[in-house]
């Protein structure tokens, strides 16, 4: 159980906080928590070249707001090179927390091995230090199964919303 109300995603790249913690989400959604999501690379250098450079800010736009988090903020840092940007990453971060002073952060798992990943948690831990961080790998009660969320007629909905 979550005591907070006022919850930070980060996510090194579009896809990652709703992989990460998609169910967690959904779930302090129906909750009316407040939810932000910050993405730091839109990976454009990533995709094929007949693909528009922002294909994956849209389908982020777009899955962010079927699962309801009203603010979604992108930052444009080169995909596999966050670590040349771990300073400017910090102080963007600083300045969320100033901004929306986020009571609890989901970070990437301290584990992985993604380069972006790392330089995420890294900086993430620096910037929250005073609040409650849990990364996205964490086995206790905070992050949820997808089973549990997934009985939920609402999260039905946004799986029908998806499929389209
Ligand atoms: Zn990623």
């Amino acid at each position: 159980m979550l005591h907070t109300d006022n919850i930070l995603i980060l996510a090194p790249h579009t896809d990652d906080g709703e992989l990460g913690c998609g169910a967690s989400i959904a779930k302090y959604i129906l909750e009316k928590k407040k939810v932000t999501y910050a993405a730091f690379s839109t990976c454009s250098q990533s995709l094929p070249k007949e693909m528009p450079a922002d294909t994956l800010v849209k389908e982020c736009t777009a899955a962010t707001k079927a699962l309801g988090i009203g603010d979604t903020i992108f930052f444009d840092f080169t995909v596999r090179r966050l670590l040349f940007h771990r300073q400017e990453i910090l102080e963007e971060l600083i300045r969320i927390n100033n901004e929306l002073k986020p009571q609890t952060v989901f970070l990437p798992a301290k584990n992985d091995v993604h380069q972006d990943h790392q330089v995420v948690y890294a900086e993430g831990l620096r910037a929250f230090k005073m609040q409650m961080c849990w990364d996205t790998n964490y086995p206790g009660t905070i992050l949820i199964s997808i089973q549990t969320i997934l009985k939920r007629s609402v999260k039905k909905t946004l799986l029908l919303k998806f499929m389209h």
